[in-house]
């Protein structure tokens, strides 16, 4: 088991940049999610780090150890690939014995791995079967044992559920978080999927546009995004672009930018940020199960809305509320206390301070 280190990282194909300078440590034991949007640039990440591909700048190490122009097979690195990349034709057995083979293990020893990694994966039943008469999920489960056989220092998986179905995957992801925790192996998992990072990371990276855009754990990611992309691509939230009208004494009050009648207001704003934040565009973001959605109208960061959509969810009420010409989304828990809201309705729409979160707007309006 090991630590990563990208120190400056970047990545270039021709003219395309597909990694910026990345800077990253990932701890000995962690597992660690690249998470962002199709052609973000994680995979290509990934592939520097398993050696697949060298760096156009910057370094990478393993420990202390410098591995930037390593190839692959000396790094110790286990991959698991999207489209599992088995041997179709070979065994179970065969497939997971075939990286030991390659370094010239005794037969008695491939055996016992072989056998102890496929009892991991709870496919001992299986070994003499022919791969390609497996499900995908049991191939899936003869990839990590492949990967893991080896004995890596580390493991790297890229989004190696994403031809499972709904109910496999939920299953796969405990496999694989019960594998990690039992080897205790530096893992790397690159993922579009915002649930998975969320549920199964002890840190998450994300990514977009071959830039890093925040790192951290995925209770700080949700809870304080560093930005507007990273708020509306983890969980659903609601983006209010702002202008501000005044700031004194802490208080900052922030204009609608497409209406400007309304405005909302933070108290005790901390000064140090605010003066990081004020000279770049701004927007307020609020998760819709922040807000709260009221019968009379209540003073400071309350709008007058019409109901637009209400969806009766089982454990919640999804509304969406038309305020002025923006339409903002509600997460109202089925408490019961709420009337019976339907479209057409009026209500009032609170942004409870402590939840609006000011944000450096990095996409348009
Ligand atoms: P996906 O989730 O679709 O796999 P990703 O976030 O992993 O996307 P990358 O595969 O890392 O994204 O691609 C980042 C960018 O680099 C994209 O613009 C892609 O087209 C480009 N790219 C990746 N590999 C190559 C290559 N071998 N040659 C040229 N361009 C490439």
């Amino acid at each position: 088991m090991s630590s990563i280190t990208l120190d400056a990282i970047a990545k270039s194909f021709g003219k395309v940049k597909a990694v910026h300078e990345l800077n990253l440590e990932i701890k000995k034991g962690e597992f660690f999610t690249f998470l962002g949007p199709s052609g973000c640039g994680k995979t290509t990440t990934l592939r520097m780090i398993a050696g697949f591909y060298y760096p156009t700048k910057g370094s990478i190490k393993f420990g202390e150890k410098d591995v930037t122009r390593v190839v692959p097979e000396k790094r110790n690195t286990g991959m698991v690939f999207q489209n599992y990349a088995l041997f179709p034709h070979m065994t179970v057995f065969e497939n997971v014995a075939f990286g030991l083979k390659v370094r010239k293990q005794s037969s008695s020893e491939i055996k016992r791995r072989v056998e102890d990694a496929l009892k991991k994966v709870r496919l001992d039943q299986y070994m003499m079967r022919q791969v390609s008469q497996l499900s995908g999920g049991q191939q899936q489960r003869v990839a990590l044992a492949r990967a893991l056989v080896i004995e890596p220092d580390i493991l790297l998986l890229d989004e190696p559920l994403s031809n499972l179905d709904a109910r496999l995957r939920d299953e796969m992801r405990t496999e694989i978080l019960r594998l990690q925790r039992d080897y205790g192996i530096t893992t790397i998992y690159v993922t579009h999927d915002q649930v998975e990072a969320l549920s199964m990371s002890d840190r998450i990276a994300v990514f977009n546009a071959g830039v890093c855009q925040q790192i951290g754990t995925p209770k700080e990611i949700y809870n304080n995004p560093a930005n507007d992309f990273v708020a509306s691509f983890i969980g659903e939230t609601n983006l209010i672009p702002v202008t501000p009208a005044a700031a004194d004494a802490g208080t900052i009050r922030l204009n609608w930018n497409e209406d400007s009648g309304k405005s909302l207001v933070l108290h005790n704003y901390h000064q140090g940020k605010w003066s990081e934040l004020s000279s770049q565009p701004l927007s307020v973001s609020i998760r819709p199960e922040a807000l709260e959605v009221l019968e009379q109208p209540a003073g400071e960061n309350t709008f007058e809305g019409k109901v637009e959509m209400a969806q009766f969810t089982g454990a919640a009420l999804q509304l969406f509320i038309r305020i002025g010409s923006r339409l903002v989304q509600a997460m109202v828990l089925n408490n019961l206390t709420l009337r019976e809201l339907e479209e057409g309705d009026i209500v009032y729409v609170r942004f409870p301070e402590q939840h609006m979160r000011l944000l450096p707007r990095v996409m348009g309006e």
